[in-house]
Parts: structure tokens; C-alpha cells; sequence
């Protein structure tokens, strides 16, 4: 558990459900997010997200449960008497006023003093690096601009909250890899709040501190991206984040009283930590880039098989390979391109040993 978790969390999701008729969108979800955090809700369509980001805002009210917030109970609290801001996919910047006058609208609509509101919407436009262009309206930006502006209005008023949805889904790929650590930066040195939605892999691992992976509006697994990546709990959770080879197996133990996973085309060996009983059927969990390959069998205790290159992606600095085995399922394995020696490179057709140790596998019962 993180530190600030230890010291009592400053939002508490707790035992929350959220139906429309007989239709459960949240299903008993309880969280913890600590104080300065950055937080991501992570799923696909309609797992739920959005609904629950919506009750955080006071957009929708929960059938059941609690969401407090800095010791407050946000029942019955409106979305303006919330201390939350949230910022939209759309930016939902207004076209006709200025970069300055978006930051400062909701300042004025507070009646906060001229001089406080002249001086917050410059901290913003410093914070955001926008300090050029305050006299500019929102079609005279780019996409990145226009978002570090809706991230201006949204952190003006100081929120002790802040909510982020979907926040770099209208920005092409590469400005969206840029932004993301603008954003965390900026977010940083605030030092707010934060819970995000995404169904971006790839954004939640970069920009979250924890990720809740969600499915049918339930939290499948709560963990940093590290956790969520290394020791997934589920197959879901496998495959959702990053590319994995499930193989289907049953327990089983050598002579040496030794477990193994006994599957169609191997048998992995898995040494400790496996709990389950002798014929469960389970599914192995190994991250194409956690398995190495060469043209000989490897000697020792490993995990290994053989396959035929079936396909191959090059992607520079490594290349993904489809090993096909001899019941014909396929293997993916990443393999590290030595760009001084293509020599060693397998390629198309070669026969070859796919081969990782036990501790690089994780076994899944569900
Ligand atoms: P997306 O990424 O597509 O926005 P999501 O994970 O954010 O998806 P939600 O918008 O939270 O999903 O919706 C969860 C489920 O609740 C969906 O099946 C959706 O159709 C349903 N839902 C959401 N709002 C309502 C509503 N007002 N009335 C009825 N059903 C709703």
C-alpha cells in the first residue's frame, strides 16, 4: 500500500452502485485514492467508467453506496458546490472568448476579485506554458494547445478534485505520447487529485500512479501499472494490458514431486507458488518479451518448446514473431533486434526454441 493510503485516503469510493432500471452500469466498486495521486479507471466501452467518473462530478447520483472526499460526504452535493473539476474529452472550451477569458471564466462566475483572478489565470498560463498565447481564441490553437488550456480552466479554481475523461482521446498518437507527460508534469506540481478515465492502456501505464482494470462495472484488479502488468489476477486482465500467450493446462507433479502445468504442446515447469489442486485446468500467462529464442535446446530447468516462424512484424528496435507449434498454436515472442548483426535474426520458416524461465509466467485459475 502506498504511503499516503496508509495515512487515511482523501477519496473513498465506498460500496458503490449505479443502476439505470434494472440495468447495474457500477456494481459494488470500493477505492481508495490517496491524496496527489494520479488515478485510472481503465476499460472498454460501457464497462462502466464514464458512469462512475459522472458520480465523483455529482453528474449522476448513486443508487447505493458513498463517495467521500476530504472527510465529506458528497451526497446531495450539486457538481458546482463540489470542490471537483472535470475535465472533458472535448475540451469544451468556448469559441468566441480568448485563452485568458476561458482560464477566467469560472474565476468571474465565482465572483472571485479582478486582481486574484488576473493572478491565477497567469499562474495557469505559466504553469501550462501558455503565456504567449492568452490573447488568442481556441480554433487559432493546435489539438495539444487546446488541452492544456481546458487543463488551465479546469485547475484555476483550484479543485481539490480533479477529473480527467478520456482527456488526450482527440489528439493523433505522437502529440498524445508528448502530452501524456505534460499532463502528469502539470498535475505534479499542482499537486491534485486525480482519477482519470481511459480505455488506453498504454495512457493509464504512462500517466497513473494505480489503475482499477473494469469490466462489467465491477474493478477486476487495483494495482500499479507494474502490478497490473507483472502479476495480472485474471486472463481478462492479461490480455487487456499488453500482448501475453495464454495457454490453456492442468496441474500436474513429476516424480520429484515437482509442479508443472501439463499443456497441449509443453509442459511448464513452474517451481513454487503454485496453489491449486493436482488435474485444475489453468491457464499460463507469458509476456512475449519474457521468452528468448535460439536455434539450440536449452539445457536447465526451463520453460521450452518448438515452433516453426510463421510470421514476423518489424517494429525497429524489435520484431514480433509468431512461432507456430506442433498442435498448431501459435507463440508470440519479441526478440531485441541487434541492428549492428541482422545476421542472428531468425527468419521466416527457421525452426526454433521459444524458451523463459518459470518465474516469468504467472498461472491464472480464472
Ligand atoms: P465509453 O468508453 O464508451 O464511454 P464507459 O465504460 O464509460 O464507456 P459508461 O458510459 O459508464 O461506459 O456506461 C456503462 C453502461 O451504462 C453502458 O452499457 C451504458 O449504455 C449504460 N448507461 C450509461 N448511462 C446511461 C443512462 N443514462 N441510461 C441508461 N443506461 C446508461
Amino acid at each position: 500500500m502506498n504511503k499516503a493510503l496508509e495515512d487515511g485516503a482523501f477519496l473513498r469510493i465506498e460500496s458503490v452502485v449505479k443502476e439505470f432500471g434494472d440495468f447495474r452500469a457500477v456494481d459494488q466498486v470500493s477505492l481508495n485514492v490517496a491524496k496527489g495521486e494520479i488515478f485510472a479507471l481503465l476499460g472498454s466501452s460501457g464497462c462502466g467508467k464514464s458512469t462512475l467518473l459522472r458520480m465523483l462530478a455529482g453528474f449522476e447520483t448513486p443508487t447505493s453506496g458513498r463517495i467521500v472526499l476530504n472527510g465529506a460526504d458528497l451526497a446531495g452535493k450539486p457538481p458546482y458546490e463540489r470542490p471537483v473539476n472535470m475535465m472533458f474529452q472535448s475540451y469544451a472550451l468556448f469559441p468566441h472568448l480568448t485563452v485568458w477569458d476561458n482560464i477566467a471564466f469560472g474565476l468571474r462566475r465565482d465572483g472571485l476579485p479582478r486582481a486574484e483572478i488576473a493572478q491565477r489565470v497567469e499562474e495557469m498560463l505559466r504553469l501550462t506554458q501558455l503565456t504567449k498565447f492568452g490573447q488568442r481564441k481556441p480554433h487559432q490553437l493546435s489539438g495539444g494547445q487546446q488541452q492544456r488550456v481546458a487543463l488551465a480552466r479546469s485547475l484555476a479554481k483550484r479543485p481539490q478534485l480533479l477529473l480527467l475523461d478520456e482527456p488526450l482521446g482527440a489528439l493523433d498518437k505522437k502529440l498524445r505520447e508528448a502530452t501524456q507527460i505534460e499532463l502528469v508534469n502539470i498535475i505534479e506540481q499542482v499537486g491534485v487529485t486525480c482519477v482519470m478515465v481511459t480505455h488506453d492502456q498504454e495512457e493509464a501505464m504512462t500517466m497513473a500512479s494505480r489503475i482499477a482494470v473494469m469490466s462489467e462495472g465491477r474493478f477486476v484488479q487495483v494495482g500499479s501499472p507494474a502490478d497490473i502488468y507483472e502479476t495480472p489476477t485474471t486472463c481478462f486482465v492479461a490480455d487487456f494490458i499488453g500482448n501475453v500467450n495464454l495457454t490453456p493446462g492442468r496441474i500436474t507433479v513429476d516424480e520429484a514431486d515437482h509442479v508443472h502445468i501439463e499443456c497441449a504442446d509443453f509442459t511448464h515447469y513452474v517451481g513454487h507458488g503454485v496453489t491449486g489442486y493436482l488435474g485444475q485446468a489453468v491457464t499460463v500467462a507469458v509476456r512475449p518479451e519474457k521468452i528468448s529464442l535460439s536455434a539450440d535446446q536449452p539445457p536447465g530447468p526451463m520453460n521450452q518448446v518448438q515452433g516453426t516462424v510463421k510470421e514476423m512484424s518489424y517494429f525497429g528496435d524489435t520484431t514480433l514473431y509468431h512461432l507456430e507449434l506442433a498442435s498448431g498454436a501459435r507463440l508470440k515472442v519479441t526478440f531485441e533486434n541487434d541492428t549492428r548483426n541482422h545476421e542472428g535474426a531468425p527468419t521466416w520458416g527457421d525452426r526454433v526454441w521459444a524458451h523463459w524461465l518459470p518465474s516469468s509466467q504467472v498461472v491464472l485459475t480464472q
